[in-house]
């Protein structure tokens, strides 16, 4: 075997006879935010085989169905592969040159910036981009065109995360690493599939419990998910009940003797409202409201206490919630009480959904940030991105930008006339698919760039620009640990397909700011962000993509011999400026809305372990549809009963906004009263999104919408009520 990887003593690869014809090159895995390294196998321009990568750290040579079927994937029908342009909605979409859809893109955002202000423009972008293609669209936007609409999809699925740990640490940041796993011996994994979302990483505890057995697994989640198979502890808590939980945990170690009044002592603020606000309401009270019995709870809190590393991963249980960053805050007090972060096998883990969801919020990809985890509110933020940018102060506007489900209001209202849509599918995943329907109808121009068309989103474009996808171009991205990887171009882009930050640059340079994104390489793009995090939380001034060629690295890294960063916090000294961490009590609240005898059941929207995101990839892969081919909503058998309704009949869901049409499926594994559906299916599978129907409600802080709990009833008929 010829193994191209620059850095890799080829020790560990057992070669197949299959394999030893093939050109091997290392890449990055494209889908989840767990960011396995894998090794592709090619012959020519094509990828004939992908493993996972021995040598990577985050999956050690594991990997999954859906990185392992990626050679599949490069196969696949449905590719972007020119661009394409129409006049208006209804006609059909021509195929036009690069320089004509460039010139139409550029002319429109020209007019519309100068009758109505650079606020009428937007990008609607995606945690599956590149750090580079986020760096250009944000310095564009932000700096140039002087509109903070810049949001992404990974507002859908990680925002709460990035407040609740700027709140309570004082900054954004997963303090942990994936080795805390193998030092824990206690994990709790709440408002997270593992099993099934982050699969690698599941193996990680799954190994790591074998061979530890007296590691405690905790697992806290209404449905009896994949994820418990290793948990020494089920809770099945009432859908979000996450907060009288975790405030009920904290109650019983307080009661237990189990808090570290050294380190809050030390090293917090707002200790002693919280333990007084926290022993306002009895254990009793606390586990009625998160509907788990006072013995699993107490249970729990004995683990968690007795432990020496203490572990929590969560992700869109959590995040996806319109109380969502107290919920984070309520997890994080666990471990400042307890003084179980900044040290081994411990600290609060939030997983990313998306390969590089934490290389957006890192280049500054939401509507609140600029690059180096700066905050547009921030003056001092503004003036110094002003300065790396040499754009005349003041020109980055003060008030952020729209988030994802006001920038669709905001469409549909006309005040948002131009949007760019880039790497993702907002027309299945976003809330309330009704009014994302209605907003882009609306819009005077959607552009829509991506790898894939047809998809539910580039139906409604006006102008479609290929993009070049996985391993046809180059660049980095930030897993969920901070590590940060390359990622290779090691064949060539699909037809007229181009990288994402090429396709930007130009439009910038048609606009009059050549010299500024005088970008010739995606290393042209790095060097110059790099500068940008200089003396920042999330430095990596001292990177280059020749260290990165040698092996990926976790932030902060700011020199070119920087040691190995694999925890934040080790030295005690938080982020706020008093250096330290703060204790936020939230007492629990009930959702955005009600179950009432007209909508008495609640839905939950999640994921399934062989599909990603809206399926414009896995959807295509016969592999991938082996295991679940079409859509379906659990339901309990109790629940089945009482409303007569039988496994496998097509139902009606509908919410106080709308109604969806799916299969039914009995499951025991789920409280009673609740559901679960799947949120991948949409309707170039001939199948309503459950999305049509979920709450659009949203987060005060984060503004991440509550995907995970909506109201419904499911009948035989729609007429029914
Ligand atoms: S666990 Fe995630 S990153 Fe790893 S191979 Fe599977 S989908 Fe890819």
């Amino acid at each position: 075997m010829k193994i191209n990887m620059d850095f890799v003593q080829p020790t560990f690869d057992k070669e197949e006879p299959s394999d030893a014809h093939l050109q091997w090159n290392r890449s990055m895995c494209p889908y989840c935010g767990v960011g396995c390294g894998l090794l592709v196998g090619q012959a020519g321009n094509e990828i004939k085989k992908v493993k996972g990568d021995p040598q990577h750290p985050a999956n050690l040579g594991m990997i999954c169905a859906k990185g392992g079927t990626l050679a599949e994937m490069m196969k696949a029908p449905g590719r972007a592969l020119f661009p394409l342009s129409r006049e208006n909605r209804g006609e059909p979409l021509a195929r036009v040159t690069w320089d004509a859809a460039l010139d139409r893109i550029t002319e429109k955002i020209r007019s519309t910036v100068r009758e109505h202000g650079p606020d009428s423009f937007a990008f609607y972008i995606s945690g599956q981009l590149l750090s580079e293609d986020y760096y250009v669209i944000n310095k564009f936007a932000k700096g140039f065109l002087g509109t903070n609409n810049v949001d992404s999809n990974s507002r859908l699925c990680m925002a709460s995360a990035v407040v609740g740990y700027t709140t309570s640490l004082g900054s954004d940041g997963p303090p942990c690493s994936y080795s805390d796993i193998e030092l824990a011996d206690c994990i709790v994994i709440t408002g997270a599939n593992m099993a099934e979302c982050h699969p690698v990483l599941y193996q990680r505890i799954r190994q790591h419990k074998q061979k530890n057995p007296k590691t405690r697994i905790i697992v806290i989640d209404p449905r009896r998910t994949l994820t418990c198979e290793i948990a020494d502890l089920h809770l099945p808590l009432l859908p979000g009940g996450d907060v009288a939980l975790t405030n009920g945990l904290l109650r019983l170690l307080i009661e237990n003797g189990r808090i570290d009044r050294d380190f809050i002592g030390r090293h917090t603020t707002g200790w002693e409202e919280t333990e007084r606000d926290i022993l306002k309401d009895s254990p009793q009270i606390l586990a009625n409201q998160a509907g788990v019995s006072l013995s699993a709870l107490a249970q729990a809190a004995e683990w968690i206490g007795a432990s020496k590393g203490f572990l929590s991963f969560w992700t869109m249980g959590l995040n996806q919630s319109s109380h969502a960053t107290a919920k984070i805050q309520s997890l994080i007090n666990l471990h400042l009480a307890t003084g179980r972060i900044g040290v081994p096998g411990s600290g609060p883990f939030s997983l990313t959904g998306q390969p590089n969801a934490m290389g957006g919020r890192e280049t500054g990809g939401l509507s609140t940030l600029l690059p180096g985890y700066r905050r547009i509110a921030d003056p001092a933020a503004r003036a110094a991105m002003e300065k790396l940018w040499k754009v005349p102060a003041g020109r980055i506007a003060a008030d952020n930008g729209h988030h994802a489900v006001e920038l669709f209001d905001a469409l549909e209202q006309g005040k948002v006339k131009v949007v760019w849509v880039i790497a993702t599918n907002p027309m299945v995943s976003m809330p309330r698919l009704d009014r994302i329907r209605k907003a882009l109808a609306k819009a005077e121009l959607v552009i829509v760039q991506d790898a894939y068309h047809p998809t539910e989103t580039s139906e409604a474009a006006h102008v479609v620009l290929p993009a070049a996808q996985w391993a046809e171009r180059q660049g980095t991205v930030t897993n969920s640990e901070r590590r940060v990887s390359l990622l290779r171009q090691v064949v060539e882009p699909a037809g007229e397909a181009r990288p994402d930050w090429q396709i930007v640059r130009d439009v910038a340079a048609r606009l009059g700011y050549a010299k500024d994104f005088d970008f010739k390489t995606s290393e042209d793009v790095f060097m110059e962000y790099r500068e940008t995090t200089r003396g920042t939380r999330v430095d990596i001034s001292g990177l280059t993509y020749q260290r990165l060629k040698m092996g990926p690295v976790q932030w902060p890294f700011p020199e070119e011999d920087s040691p190995v960063s694999k925890r934040l916090y080790e030295d005690r000294k938080f982020a706020h400026a008093d250096g330290r961490a703060r204790f936020v009590f939230n007492p629990y609240r009930d959702a955005a809305e009600i179950v009432d005898p007209k909508y008495p059941l609640i839905l939950i929207t999640g994921r399934i372990r062989d599909q990603w995101h809206t399926m414009t990839r896995t959807g295509k892969i016969q592999q991938l549809l082996k295991s679940q081919s079409e859509a379906f909503l659990d339901m309990h058998p109790e629940d089945l009963k009482e409303y007569a309704l039988r496994d496998g009949e097509l139902v009606w869901v509908t919410s106080r906004r709308g109604s969806f049409r799916i299969k039914l499926k009995r499951k025991e594994d789920i409280r009673r009263g609740t559901l679960f559906a799947p949120m991948h299916w949409g309707s170039l599978f001939g199948t309503a999104s459950v999305n049509d129907s979920v709450n659009d409600a949203f987060d005060p802080l984060s503004k991440q919408p509550e995907l995970k709990y909506s109201a419904v009833r499911v009948t035989r008929d729609l007429a029914v009520c």
